[in-house]
């Protein structure tokens, strides 16, 4: 079996985000960028598929810009196998990626892809559900638990109000959740390791595809600044506030 994970080159989830003063969109400028953290459970999951002996070979592919290559480094320092990268300077929205990807799928035939459940820049929650529907192939989001018997999977997805269990055919795609593993921190062996592994290089017009975008940001605001808070006296203060002043109960 052959699994494609998709990994994306994201701002770190630990900066603080800061908005352009021309309010065109957040400051990338000398930010720390990582691997999207639900990526880095997708690549995790993959490559214990790989030591279960359940997959053969797993492949990480990056749309992006050329920094992109570190985020396929840590992929392959994780444990995968081969990377793609398409080379893209700006913006790309979940339709490009998806159909990019549909034409990668075409090529490398994988059984599986498993996709963060969103990215954290855009948070869009788009890419997998686009793929899924581009490929017509079984979908999978939201994913805590997988396990592969019989030419198919049952996946547990974390649903509003619990968990679902779902049986899918392969081929499939799977958007994972947090709670679906922990991943490894790649250790300096396998660092090193991953500098002689291939990275392959595509564009998108390689792959026929126009990556024009087609939504345009109107203006991106931050968060109103919280108020400080202030101690009550009492419960009784405290119910009183919350129903006059705050108006929540
Ligand atoms: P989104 O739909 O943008 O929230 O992204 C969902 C998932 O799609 C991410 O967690 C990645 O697995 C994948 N993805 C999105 N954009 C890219 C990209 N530029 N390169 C590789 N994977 C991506």
């Amino acid at each position: 079996m052959k699994v494609l994970v998709p990994v994306k080159r994201v701002i770190d989830y630990n900066v603080k985000v800061r908005v352009k003063a021309d309010q065109s969109g957040v400051d990338l400028a000398n930010v720390k960028m990582s691997m999207n953290p639900f990526d880095e459970i997708a690549v995790e999951e993959a490559v214990r598929m790989k030591e279960a002996g359940t997959a053969e070979e797993v492949v990480a592919i990056s749309m992006g810009p050329e920094q992109s290559q570190e985020t396929l480094r840590t992929a392959l320092a994780m444990g995968a196998d081969r990377a793609i990268h398409v080379v893209h300077d700006g913006e790309l929205e979940p339709l490009a990626v998806a159909k990019m990807l549909a034409k990668v799928v075409e090529e490398e035939s994988p059984d599986i892809v498993f996709l963060g459940k969103q990215a954290i820049d855009d948070d869009a929650n788009q890419t997998g559900q686009m793929l899924s529907g581009l490929l017509g192939w079984s979908q999978g989001t939201f994913v805590s638990k997988v396990e592969v018997a019989d030419g198919g999977m049952k996946v547990t997805r974390e649903v509003d109000g619990g968990l679902e269990t779902v049986a899918l055919k392969m081929p499939s795609i799977l958007t994972v959740d947090l709670r679906l593993n922990e991943p490894r921190y790649a250790s300096l062996p396998n660092i090193m390791k991953a500098r002689k592994k291939e990275i392959a290089k595509k564009t998108p017009t390689d792959l026929g595809v126009d990556t024009t975008p087609r939504l345009n940001t109107i203006k991106v605001e931050e968060p109103p600044k919280r108020q400080g808070g202030i101690k009550v006296g009492s419960v009784s203060e405290l119910v009183d506030k919350l129903h006059n002043d705050a108006g929540v109960i």
